[in-house]
């Protein structure tokens, strides 16, 4: 398909509550939207870096300048028939996955639109229901916590996500177990900690926790292999795997047991296929994660969560736990607070409201083949 217009924006949502994990508090999400034109069709793509090099080192105004600088340029009027065709032109430039994913999430989106079908049939799903569990962030108190709990398990949640970081950790984690006790529950450390914490890890084993997401350094894989083979707690990475290499090292070297697959963090759709390929060849099984993104990031990973070796509650959460107004439509198709149905139109199935678009972007950028700047 020929990529005749290219429109680009820095989006910067507020949110309805902050979320606070080990490296800081969110007030706002920031994403960059992409939105290609060929023919007759439009597709959007998003990928929310965040608003500063906490999760990533690279941050949506970062993937704002980078999409507009280097890969508008490398596309714009050029027939693209692949995503690993899209990605190959995108390899010259090193990193940059967030701003790397938004086009190629666009480009899927295009794709699906013009094979008439919806974006998890094209990509190979396997069911039209998936299952998905919630996180809490780091709470003032465990009696807020307890409460939180009770009231998501008691909404049917089938599992529950914990943030853990220095100061909520042990004590934490041991009140939890005591007042649940048969509650599928797993902590996501977000990269805090090191090998010297080695005890603290080990002590964890008696809780039964589903997996330990991300608790070493966001690029290391030497020392989760380490970490892994010293605790019965299966280890789960998000930050570490940011492309088909990253996992493809992993698990080698059996850093893991679980992946985390966030379109984002590792530039897209195409290599979310090829991460989920390599880790199902290595018996390491993953599930899918978000970062804040609108509807239409969060219908993306719906249908990323149907595919085969997706076998953990993804984290897909409404948009409106968020956002006082989301970017796009509502998901409403989730008929239990635990279950989501892909959208069954062709594409992706959400586009931005232009009337929101506008109040939450921070910058703009459009051009097209036959006219540039416009
Ligand atoms: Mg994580």
């Amino acid at each position: 398909m020929i990529i005749e217009r290219i429109d680009i924006f820095h989006v910067c949502n507020p949110c309805r509550i902050s979320y606070k994990t080990s490296f800081g508090v969110n007030n706002a999400f920031d994403s960059l939207l992409v939105k290609f034109i060929s023919g007759e069709y439009t597709g959007w793509g998003e990928a929310a870096a965040g608003g500063f090099p906490g999760f990533s080192p690279e941050y949506a105004e970062v993937s704002f300048i980078t999409g507009r600088k280097f890969l508008v340029p490398l596309i714009l009027g050029k027939d693209i028939g692949s995503g690993d065709e899209l990605q190959n032109i995108f390899s010259i430039y090193r990193g940059n996955q967030f701003a790397k994913a938004a086009f190629d999430m666009a480009w899927w989106n295009l794709y699906s639109q013009m094979k008439g079908k919806p974006l998890y049939k094209v990509i190979g799903g396997i069911r039209d229901e998936v299952s998905a569990g919630t996180a809490i962030g780091v709470l003032d108190s465990l009696d807020k916590l307890m409460e939180q709990i009770d009231k998501l398990v008691k909404s049917g949640f089938p599992r529950i996500k914990l943030k853990y970081s220095p100061g909520w950790e042990l004590e934490m984690i041991a009140a939890v177990r005591s007042c649940f006790p048969n509650l599928i529950m797993h902590i996501d450390c977000n990269a805090a900690y090191t090998l010297a914490d080695m005890d603290m890890f080990k002590k964890l084993d008696k809780y039964n926790l589903a997996m330990i997401e991300q608790p070493l350094s966001h690029d290391d894989l030497i020392d989760h292999a380490e970490l892994q083979s010293k605790i019965s707690t299966p280890i789960c990475l998000d930050e570490s795997i940011t492309s088909p290499e990253k996992a493809r090292k992993a698990v080698g070297i059996g850093a893991c047991k679980f992946v985390n697959i966030k379109h984002g963090r590792i530039g897209g759709i195409t290599n979310a296929l090829k991460i989920n390929k390599i880790c199902a060849d290595g018996g390491v099984s993953c599930w899918i994660g978000g970062m804040g993104e609108s509807s239409l990031g969060v219908n993306t990973g719906i249908s990323l969560a149907t595919l085969p070796n997706i076998i953990y509650p993804s984290d897909i959460t409404p948009s409106e736990k968020f956002y006082e107004k989301d970017l796009c439509a509502p998901i409403t198709d989730n008929p239990h607070p635990g279950i989501f149905r892909p959208r069954q139109i062709p594409g992706i199935g959400s586009v931005p409201d232009p009337e929101q678009l506008a109040k939450v972007s921070l910058n703009k950028f459009s051009t097209s083949a036959d006219k540039r700047n416009i």
